[in-house]
């Protein structure tokens, strides 16, 4: 019997770079695991791609489906539902290989109740002023969504001791290496939960 799949989520504050993340450990060469793309009913921003970046769908379809429990996690942030269908991620891991989460905090912490055993990295700012100017350098958001988005990010990251790794995003590359370094180590775990 092939051995299932480790499940790896990959969570923190908006803002903190976690998408950038992400993009770069999928654009590099040497990973061997799959990124399960999230589900979302906000608006397209400009240059995402239907089944690339989200799967968009509308309220009334997103919410049929976790009705019928099709969503492994989902979570309402600033007025939007965002998550992970459940049978991509069931199959990947069957047939042993890794799966990748990208989400935020209430998602992952649905996500460690229903799969312990999964890795958990919290991805933090060097700082929250940091967080701010790179969420206003963004320039997609109003200020009062900015706000609300650096008080979600507060209360985040006072989460963070429910994770089992925290990665300082200080420069995109090292975050990368550091998260492949665990992901690597993951797979000599001998007493996982
Ligand atoms: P954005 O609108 O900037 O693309 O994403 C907003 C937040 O939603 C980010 O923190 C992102 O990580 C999170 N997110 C993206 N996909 C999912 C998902 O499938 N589930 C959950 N819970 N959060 C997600």
């Amino acid at each position: 019997m092939s051995e299932r799949g480790l499940l790896i989520v990959l969570s923190g504050p908006s803002g903190v770079g976690k998408g950038t993340v992400r993009k770069a450990i999928f654009e590099s060469e040497d990973n061997d695991f799959q990124y399960s793309i999230s589900m979302t009913t906000r608006k397209k921003r400009v240059g995402e791609i239907e089944g690339v970046d989200y799967f968009f769908r509308t309220r009334e379809e997103f919410e049929a489906l976790i009705e019928a429990g099709e969503m492994l996690e989902y979570a309402e942030y600033v007025n939007n539902y965002y998550g992970t269908p459940l049978s991509y991620v069931n199959k990947t891991l069957d047939e042993g290989k890794d799966v990748f989460l990208e989400i935020e905090v209430q998602g992952a912490m649905q996500v460690k109740e229903k799969v312990p055993d999964g890795v958990f990295i919290f991805l933090t700012p060097p700082d929250l002023t940091e967080l701010k100017s790179r969420i206003l350098g963004r320039g997609t958001d109003d200020l009062a969504v900015v706000e609300k988005r650096m008080r979600i990010a507060r209360e985040e990251i006072e989460m963070m001791s429910n994770y089992d790794y925290a990665v300082v995003n200080d420069k995109v590359e090292f975050a990368v290496k550091r998260i492949k370094e665990i992901i690597s180590s993951e797979h000599y775990r001998v007493n996982r939960v």
